[in-house]
């Protein structure tokens, strides 16, 4: 048996939304099944691998997540290279969050292939009584863009799975 990674097929997704909303840390929940309580953006974390199963197939995800360049509320356009799906993420008690996935859409559809997947993330559903982003919201704004979307908290790890198998199906369906 060689100990050598075999899979079927590589995707490439990347993180993207305002700062503060939860991306590392849903990141390091799927990746590491950890959650960092501390503010981690400085760390610089370039990318995880996370080697799933999909219908049959081993896929072997590479997640990039950026090093806290959102601050500026623009990414470069390298860092779209060659992405196949996107994790849109917002957090559900910072309304400014969810209006800026228009402006991080309008940036995708600038530099990213156009036939990449998206999907809406709304994170820290776990804040129930600050919670100001409504699901109904937040379905309403990934339909319009043909999304599918899900309320999630690295924190007390919901839908966190679930979130990266869809988009990764979604990839892997599309390819
Ligand atoms: P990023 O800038 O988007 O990468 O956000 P981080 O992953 O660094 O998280 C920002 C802050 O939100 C940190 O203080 C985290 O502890 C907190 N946080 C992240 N996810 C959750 C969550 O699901 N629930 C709660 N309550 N806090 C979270
Ligand atoms: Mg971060």
């Amino acid at each position: 048996m060689s100990h050598t990674a075999t899979y079927d097929m590589q995707i490439k997704l990347l993180m993207i939304g305002d700062s503060g909303v939860g991306k590392t840390c849903l990141l390091l929940r799927y990746a590491n099944d950890s959650f960092s309580p501390t503010f981690i953006t400085t760390i610089g974390i370039d990318f995880k691998i996370k080697n799933i199963e999909i219908d049959d197939k081993r896929v072997k995800l590479q997640i990039w997540d950026t090093a806290g360049q959102e601050r500026f509320r623009t990414i470069t356009t390298s860092y779209f290279r060659g992405a196949q799906g996107i994790v849109l993420v917002y957090d559900v008690t910072d309304r400014r969050s969810f209006e800026s996935i228009r402006n991080w859409i309008s940036q995708i559809q600038q530099h990213a292939d156009v036939h990449v997947n998206k999907i809406l993330v709304g994170n820290k559903c776990d804040m129930l009584d600050e919670k100001v982003v409504s699901t109904e919201e937040g379905q309403k704004l990934a339909s319009e863009f043909g999304m599918q979307f899900w309320e999630t908290s690295a924190k007390n790890d919901v839908n966190v799975e679930q979130s990266f198998q869809s988009i990764a199906k979604s990839v892997k369906d599309r390819l």
